[in-house]
C-alpha cells in the first residue's frame, strides 16, 4: 500500500467521524435554541399570567377597602389614611380635634399666675396662683395646663427637684389632653424631663404612649422626634424609627392636603365611582368616596396592600409597586393608571431554567464525550498510519538489502567454482585458497539464511526455545571458532577472556550461539580501520554476561534505543550492507531468557554489547 493510498484511508475516516460530529454540533446549537426560546416565552406568559393575578387581587382588595370605608367599619388593616372631605380639600385627623378651653375660675387663677410671673416678676406669688388654679381644676386639660406652669415657675425658683416630680406627673397625663397646637401635655412634660435630666424610663412610657394616638398632629410628633433624639439612643431606637415613620406619613398628608384636588376630583354628584390614584413615596392609592361620616379621602399604603395580597398566597412570588410611566415593570392596567408591577426575580431558577440547565448540560457533555472519542479515533487512526507507512518502507528496504546481501556471496562462490573448473589456479596453495574463500562465503550465506529464518520464526511467533543447563564458555568459544574463518581472513585479531568456572547457565545454547555471532559479525562490520575485537564472559551480579567489544564507528547515544527495532539502520551504518535483523533478533533471544542486552557506545570510539543471562546458583 503507498501513501497516497494511506492519505485517502486517513482522510475517509476523519470525513466518517467528523461529518457527524459536526451534524451533531449544529442540531446541539439548533435544540438548545429553540429550548431557550421556549423558556422565555414561558417566562413572558408566566409574567403576564402573574400581572393579570396581581392586578385582581388589587382590585378587589381595593374594592374591599371601599366597601368597608363606605360601611364605617373601623379596623381596615390596609388603611395608612383617611379623612373627612371638605369642599376640595380634607380635614386631618388632628384638626377635627376643637382645643379645649380652660374652665373659667381655673383661667382666672392661670391669668393673674401668669401676670405674676411674667409682668410683675413675683415668682412665688405665681406658684401660689398656679396652684390653686391645679386645685381647682376639674377637666385634665385644666389640670395638665396648670401643672405645666408650676413645674416651670418651681425650676424658676430654683427648685429643681420639684420641679422634676411635677413634669413626671404631667408626664404621666392622658395622651388626649392636648393642647391649642395639638400637642399633648404629656409630651412637654417628656421634653422637660429629658432637658433636666428626668426619669428617661417615664419620658419614654409617654412618647411611646403619644405616638399610639392616631391624631397626634405634626407639631407634636416633631416635638417628640426631638426630644426623642436626646435620648440614649439604646433605648430610644425603636421609638425614633417609629417617630420617623409617624413624620413621614404626616408629612405625606400634608402634600396630599395639596394635591387632593388635582388627584382625586370631587365627583359632582358624589357618587364613589372614583378611581384610586398614584401618590407620594412610600407610594400610596388614594380615593375618594362616601362613609357614615360623609365624603371621605382615603389612602391605602402600596407596601402594605403588596404585603396582604402575598400573605394571602404566597405562590404569587415577590413583587413591588412603583409610580410611572417607565420600561421597567409591568403595567398594572387601565385601572391603576401609571402604577408598574415589578416582579422579582425568583432566587431559585424556574422549572423551565433548570430543565434548561440540564438538558444543556446532558448535550454538552455528549459532545465533549463525542469530540473526545473522535479525536481518540483519530489518533490511533493516524499512528496506525504512520506506522504502517514506516513499516512498509522499511520493509521495501529490507527486501532490497536481503537481496544484496545474498547475492555478494553467491557472486564470489560461483566465481571462485567456476575458476576451479577451468582448473585455475592449477597449484595446490592457490585452489586451497578458492576452496577457502567458498567455504567463508556459504557460512556467511548460511549465517544470513539463518538470521532471516530465525526472524520470521519470532515474527510468526513460532520461535521455540529448548531451554537446558548450558556450559556458556563452550558455546561462546563455539561462536568464535564459527566465526574465526571470516575473522582471520578479514585481518581481525578476536582476544578471548572466558571465565572458566561458570555454572552451568540454563539456555538454548544454539540461540545464545547465534545472538554471539550476530554481535561479532557486527563487530567486525561496523568496526572501520580498527581491527581488534574483544569476546569476553563473567559473572557479574548473578549474571552471565557474555560481552562482545569493538573499537569501531559506534553509535550516537540518540540512536541506541532503536537499533533493537526491526529493520531499523543508523544513519552511520547505510554504507555497510545489513537487513537490521541482527539486534532484534538477539534481542528477542535474550529476552525469552529472562536477560537483556545493554549498550556501551561512543561515536568514533567503539561499543560494547552485553548479553546479561540471569544465573541459577
Ligand atoms: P544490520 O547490521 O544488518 O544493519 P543489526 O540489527 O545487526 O542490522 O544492527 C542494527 C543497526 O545497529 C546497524 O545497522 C548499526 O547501525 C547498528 N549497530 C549494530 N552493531 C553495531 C556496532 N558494533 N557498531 C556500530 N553500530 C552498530
Amino acid at each position: 500500500m503507498n501513501r497516497g493510498s494511506h492519505r485517502r484511508r486517513a482522510a475517509l475516516a476523519l470525513l466518517v467521524i467528523g461529518l457527524p460530529f459536526l451534524v451533531l454540533t449544529g442540531l446541539s446549537v439548533i435544540l438548545i435554541r429553540q429550548e431557550r426560546d421556549l423558556a422565555r416565552a414561558q417566562v413572558v406568559e408566566e409574567r403576564s399570567r402573574l400581572v393579570q393575578v396581581v392586578g385582581r387581587r388589587f382590585r378587589e382588595r381595593l374594592e374591599g377597602v371601599r366597601l368597608e370605608v363606605a360601611a364605617g367599619l373601623p379596623a381596615t388593616p390596609e388603611l395608612s389614611f383617611m379623612a373627612r372631605r371638605q369642599g376640595n380639600a380634607f380635614v386631618a385627623a388632628w384638626e377635627e380635634r376643637a382645643p379645649v378651653e380652660p374652665s373659667p375660675a381655673v383661667g382666672l387663677q392661670i391669668d393673674s399666675g401668669l401676670r405674676a410671673e411674667l409682668v410683675e416678676h413675683r415668682p412665688a406669688e405665681a406658684l401660689r396662683r398656679y396652684r390653686a388654679a391645679l386645685s381647682l381644676a376639674r377637666l385634665p386639660e385644666d389640670e395638665a395646663r396648670a401643672r405645666m406652669l408650676l413645674a416651670r415657675v418651681l425650676f424658676k425658683l430654683g427648685r429643681e427637684n420639684d420641679a422634676r416630680v411635677e413634669y413626671e406627673r404631667l408626664a404621666r397625663t392622658s395622651a388626649a389632653a392636648v393642647d391649642d397646637q395639638g400637642i399633648p401635655f404629656a409630651l412637654y412634660g417628656a421634653q422637660r424631663l429629658t432637658v433636666l435630666g428626668g426619669s428617661e424610663t417615664v419620658a419614654l412610657d409617654a412618647m411611646e404612649t403619644a405616638l399610639r394616638e392616631p391624631a397626634l398632629s405634626p407639631a407634636a410628633i416633631h416635638l417628640l422626634r426631638g426630644a426623642a433624639g436626646t435620648l440614649t439612643p439604646s433605648r430610644a431606637g425603636a421609638l425614633l424609627s417609629a417617630a420617623d415613620l409617624r413624620l413621614r406619613s404626616v408629612e405625606q398628608i400634608l402634600a396630599l392636603k395639596r394635591e387632593i384636588d388635582r388627584l382625586v376630583p370631587r365627583s359632582t354628584d358624589g357618587s364613589s365611582a372614583g378611581s384610586w390614584a398614584a401618590f407620594g413615596d412610600p407610594l400610596w392609592l388614594v380615593a375618594s368616596g362616601p362613609s357614615r361620616q360623609g365624603e371621605v379621602v382615603f389612602a391605602v399604603a402600596a407596601d402594605d396592600l403588596t404585603r396582604a395580597i402575598r400573605g394571602d398566597d404566597p405562590m404569587l412570588g415577590a413583587f413591588h409597586l412603583t409610580r410611572g410611566w417607565g420600561p421597567d415593570g409591568e403595567a398594572l392596567g387601565a385601572a391603576f393608571p401609571g402604577l408598574r408591577l415589578h416582579l422579582h426575580a425568583a432566587a431559585a431558577p424556574s422549572a423551565g431554567d433548570q430543565r434548561l440547565l440540564v438538558s444543556r448540560r446532558f448535550i454538552a457533555a455528549s459532545l465533549a464525550a463525542v469530540l473526545a472519542a473522535t479525536l481518540v479515533a483519530a489518533w490511533l487512526l493516524w499512528r496506525d498510519v504512520k506506522r504502517e507507512v514506516r513499516v512498509t518502507e522499511l520493509r521495501a528496504q529490507f527486501v532490497s538489502s536481503v537481496s544484496h546481501e545474498l547475492r555478494t556471496p553467491l557472486a564470489a562462490i560461483r566465481m571462485y567454482a567456476e575458476s576451479l573448473r577451468m582448473g585455475r589456479p592449477p597449484d595446490g596453495k592457490g585452489r586451497d585458497e578458492y576452496l577457502d574463500t567458498i567455504v567463508n562465503e556459504s557460512e556467511r550465506l548460511s549465517r544470513l539464511l539463518d538470521n532471516v529464518l530465525e526472524f520470521s520464526k519470532i515474527e510468526r511467533g513460532e520461535r521455540r526455545y529448548t531451554i537446558e543447563p548450558a556450559d556458556l564458555a563452550a558455546v561462546v568459544q563455539s561462536a568464535s571458532r564459527a566465526i574465526e574463518y571470516s575473522v582471520r581472513q578479514h585481518g581481525f585479531s578476536l582476544e578471548l577472556d572466558l571465565q572458566q568456572d561458570l555454572p552451568p547457565v540454563r539456555a538454548d545454547a544454539d540461540s545464545i550461539e547465534q545472538a554471539v555471532l550476530n554481535l561479532l559479525t557486527n563487530a567486525m562490520k561496523y568496526s572501520g580501520q580498527s581491527r581488534s575485537i574483544g569476546l569476553t564472559l563473567a559473572r557479574k551480579n548473578g549474571h552471565a554476561v557474555i560481552a562482545v567489544r569493538d573499537h569501531g564507528i559506534g553509535i550516537d547515544p540518540a540512536e541506541q534505543p532503536r537499533i533493537f527495532e526491526k529493520y531499523y539502520r543508523a544513519p552511520n551504518a547505510r554504507g555497510t550492507t545489513g537487513a537490521g535483523l541482527g539486534l532484534s533478533i538477539v534481542s528477542h533471544i535474550v529476552t525469552a531468557h529472562g536477560g537483556q542486552v545493554t549498550i556501551e557506545s561512543e561515536p568514533g570510539k567503539g561499543s560494547t554489547f552485553s548479553l546479561a543471562l540471569p544465573m541459577e546458583e
